[in-house]
């Protein structure tokens, strides 16, 4: 852990952090637990070195392969979402990417699970989630456009690539009762936060939220 900076200085600094946070609550961000850990989690670990300095803005940035990590608003406002779920023993992220919204989920939750498609960057985030301490956050490697059935059923699951319609095994997955935090919609049209509840072994209910803007769920 020696070779991380965790702490940060200047402008990755604990006053930067808490500056990103009063912002977070100044746009609604209210839920005190999300709100904590977000003080504390090192953003700039997470994004390139060269981008270290602005990582405690509000915005999404390139993390390399034509991927982004999540602008802190949307990580929160999702975590937020996901929280609301009866249970969150086991909780399933697809779309690792850099790490970081599974880095804010891990310390809410008993089990993480979280799938990448991308070789590097889920080496990349293992590697990290591992040294900064996380030791309930599995990291995979595969489609998770399919879930990651070895560990189902899940209490919920944060889906943080869009997919053009819901993914049925992703349904599937989900315990009774349990919901699930997914963009939808294609890249050309607009993009729409859902939470989906399973109501029972053949039914969902679905709720609209925020607008939003993310990278294609891929699908192999
Ligand atoms: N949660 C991430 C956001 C990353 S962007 C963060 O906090 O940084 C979305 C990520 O989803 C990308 O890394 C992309 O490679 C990944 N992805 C896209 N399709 C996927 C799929 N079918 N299965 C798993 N990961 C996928």
């Amino acid at each position: 852990m020696s070779d991380l900076n965790i702490q940060g200085v200047g402008m990755t600094s604990q006053r930067t952090r808490d500056r990103l946070i009063d912002r977070l609550q100044k746009k609604g961000i209210s839920h005190p637990e999300v709100l904590r850990i977000m003080r504390f989690v090192p953003r700039h670990l997470f994004v390139d070195e060269a981008m270290a300095s602005r990582s405690y803005e509000d915005a999404s940035f390139p993390i390399g392969h034509g991927q982004t990590i999540s602008q802190p608003y949307i990580v929160a406002r999702m975590t937020e979402l996901l929280l609301e779920s009866e249970s969150l023993e086991n909780v399933l992220e697809v779309g690792t990417g850099s790490g970081y919204q599974a880095a804010v989920l891990g310390p809410l939750v008993k089990d993480l699970h979280t799938v990448e498609v991308l070789t590097p960057l889920y080496r990349q985030a293992r590697d990290l989630l591992y040294k900064l301490g996380y030791r309930n956050i599995r990291t995979h490697l595969g489609d998770g456009s399919w879930g990651w059935p070895d560990a189902a059923p899940y209490d919920a699951i944060m889906v943080t690539a869009a997919p053009d319609e819901m993914p049925a095994a992703l349904v599937q997955q989900l315990k009774i009762g349990g919901r699930m935090v997914i963009p939808v919609g294609s890249q050309n049209s607009e993009q729409i936060l859902q939470v989906v509840t399973r109501t029972s072994e053949s039914e969902y209910q679905v709720k609209s939220h925020d607008s939003v803007v993310f990278v294609p769920l891929v699908s192999q």
